[in-house]
């Protein structure tokens, strides 16, 4: 018994000596403290700059004050298609996005289209939904993706009741790491991506650090900061042998699905 009363006294003692403490102000830093090994601040340092104020989207999934908007809706201004010569296959030439839009959804159907500027590291919102009644299996069905930096898919696919390889899985890295979980809804009913895709490392052309993602598919974390093993291949392995820019568009995919996949609520956030 003495045991737990002395216990009991002095969680007493500090609960009021915290209490007490609340009548006084908090330092708003320390100027007495050491340096963070690494940084060149200080525990707590006062002088350390605060992050700057950005307004949150008023629901989950609505961009933050500093989005940039790549599709609200109004128009497809933000992207580009390439133009298809007499025979359906795409040229080098660029020209306004040839998607339309439906409902203030983008349907994707005309080729692959692109940004209009580019990006590297960066938070990435997207909207999508695949029809039940859409034609074909496996990745035929419903099948769009992201390829950030025009080169490293992040894949979506009608997964919903719709077998297909597990490295062909919405919410994979195509080709390289299935998802942890299938976590896609019906068919019918639109899904969200929230991807952190972190830009290979360069000197001058030649990477030396690769790229990462952490992904989210309707809230559902399917990657932890996973390895991008090299620019996405259909059928083969990857690496990062070539040359590399810092920065290139995101191209969205048309895999020419019928009826088409659609699109909503894009947007994205520079990353550091
Ligand atoms: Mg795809």
């Amino acid at each position: 018994m003495k045991k737990p009363t002395s216990l009991l006294f002095v969680l007493a003692l500090s609960s009021t000596a915290a209490f007490a403490a609340d009548d006084k102000p908090s330092p708003i830093g320390y100027s007495d403290t050491p340096i963070i090994p690494g940084t060149q601040w200080k525990v707590h340092d006062i002088d350390r700059p605060r992050p700057e104020a950005v307004t949150p989207g008023e629901k989950l999934g609505q961009p933050p004050a500093d989005a940039i908007i790549l599709f609200d809706g109004k128009n497809a201004d933000a992207f580009l298609s390439k133009k298809l010569d007499e025979k359906g296959k795409p040229t080098n030439e660029m020209i306004p996005c040839v998607w339309k839009i439906d409902n203030g959804e983008l349907v994707v159907e005309g080729g692959d289209s692109w940004t209009k500027e580019s990006f590297a590291s960066c938070q990435y919102h997207i909207e999508w939904k695949s029809e039940p009644h859409t034609k074909g299996n496996s990745q035929k069905k419903g099948n769009s993706g992201t390829f950030f930096m025009d080169l490293y898919e992040c894949q979506m696919l009608d997964c919903d009741n719709n077998p297909t390889y597990a490295d062909g899985m919405t919410g994979c890295i195509y080709g390289q790491t299935p998802p942890l979980v299938n976590a896609v809804k019906k068919s019918g009913e639109w899904q969200t991506y929230d991807i952190i895709f972190t830009a290979p490392k360069l000197e001058g052309d030649k990477v030396v650090e690769p790229a990462y993602v952490t992904t989210f598919v309707n809230g559902v974390c399917v990657q932890v900061h996973t390895k991008i093993m090299g620019p996405t291949k259909h059928k083969n392995v990857t690496d990062y042998s070539g040359s590399f820019p810092a920065a290139a568009p995101i191209r969205i995919q048309d895999h020419k699905n019928d009826p088409p996949v659609r699109l909503r609520n894009i947007w994205l956030r520079k990353l550091p």
